[in-house]
């Protein structure tokens, strides 16, 4: 049975339909509180999962806020460059090798929390974003879904003025500013979703569409990720991949984010991110506009 985990108040919990159904309380402490220590509990999961329909609820989501599912990965990965369209508009060769950056995990935040822009060159890129429930190294393409707890939405915030300060472009930094990187609304088990993962992904802007993609366009699809990753450090528990954004990015038409934006990200069978901008005090270099983008005003 599938399941959808979510963190309530920082208590694990699991949804189903409107209610939520706090984890350690339902199970008369069999089962725990921490979301982090429940992602590695995916057979008890699963086996609960199926076991609600008896339950009664701890509440009503329309009630609560949720926290991010995964509020402190012990890794946090990116990978850039993982679709064409978006390789594309970037100029960019399509790359050989997953090309894999930092989010630093204390850039995580919750499914609804404002965004703080710290200069005028933050940039949104949605992705479907992988959690990981069991640990392992060298995992073999064949067993990597076996270590995957489920699958979220995931917004890459960007400050471009950070990213492209100087050559080569540095990406972690730039997308781990406090708040760049919420992820939810709930982690959503394997097991009901399409075998290929191929979900509708859209980014609207102020109710506007920017990226609308399916997440079955990966270059290097979900379980070559978990493999390529592990071949080259131990995956853990609660680690999160953010697995790439698709084209429409607003750097590549040097339109950024401002004051008041709400950005909204949904994946189908996922669930809806939905993240106001607010412009914060500047960072150090949030006035020194790099040279790139010099380049680019001036070729248009
Ligand atoms: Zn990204």
């Amino acid at each position: 049975m599938s399941f959808n985990l979510a963190n309530v108040g920082g208590r694990a919990a699991l949804v189903k339909g409107e209610h939520y159904y706090d984890l350690e309380s339902w199970s008369d402490g069999v089962l725990t509180s921490d979301p982090m220590l429940a992602l590695g509990t995916i057979e008890k999961l699963h086996e609960m999962s199926a076991a609600l329909e008896d339950a009664s609820p701890t509440g009503k989501l329309a009630d609560v806020r949720l926290d991010a599912p995964v509020p402190r990965p012990p890794q946090c990965f990116g990978i850039g460059l993982n679709y064409r369209n978006h390789a594309a508009e970037s100029n960019m060769p399509i790359p050989s090798v997953p090309l894999t950056f930092t989010k630093f995990p204390a850039s995580i935040s919750g499914p609804n929390d404002d965004v703080q822009m710290r200069s005028d060159f933050v940039d949104y890129e949605g992705e479907l974003v992988v959690v990981i429930g069991k640990a392992g190294k060298d995992i073999a393409l064949a067993n990597a879904l076996d270590h995957v707890a489920g699958l979220c939405v995931g917004q890459d915030f960007s400050d471009r003025a950070v990213q492209f300060a100087s050559q080569p472009p540095q990406f972690s930094l730039g997308k781990s500013f406090e708040t760049f990187s919420p992820i939810g609304p709930y982690v959503v088990s394997l097991d009901e979703l399409p075998e290929d993962f191929a979900l509708r992904l859209t980014t609207d802007v102020n109710g506007e569409a920017r990226q609308n993609d399916s997440t079955g366009d990966l270059i290097f699809d979900i379980p070559g990720l978990v493999s390529y990753l592990s071949n080259i450090l131990p995956l853990q528990v609660g680690d999160v991949i953010f697995t790439g954004t698709p084209g429409g990015v607003g750097v590549a038409k040097m339109k950024f984010l401002a004051d008041g934006d709400m950005v909204t990200t949904a994946i189908e069978g996922l669930g809806t991110l939905h993240n106001r901008c607010v412009r914060a005090s500047d960072h150090p270099n949030a006035d020194k506009i790099p040279e790139f983008f010099k380049k680019a005003k001036d070729k248009k």
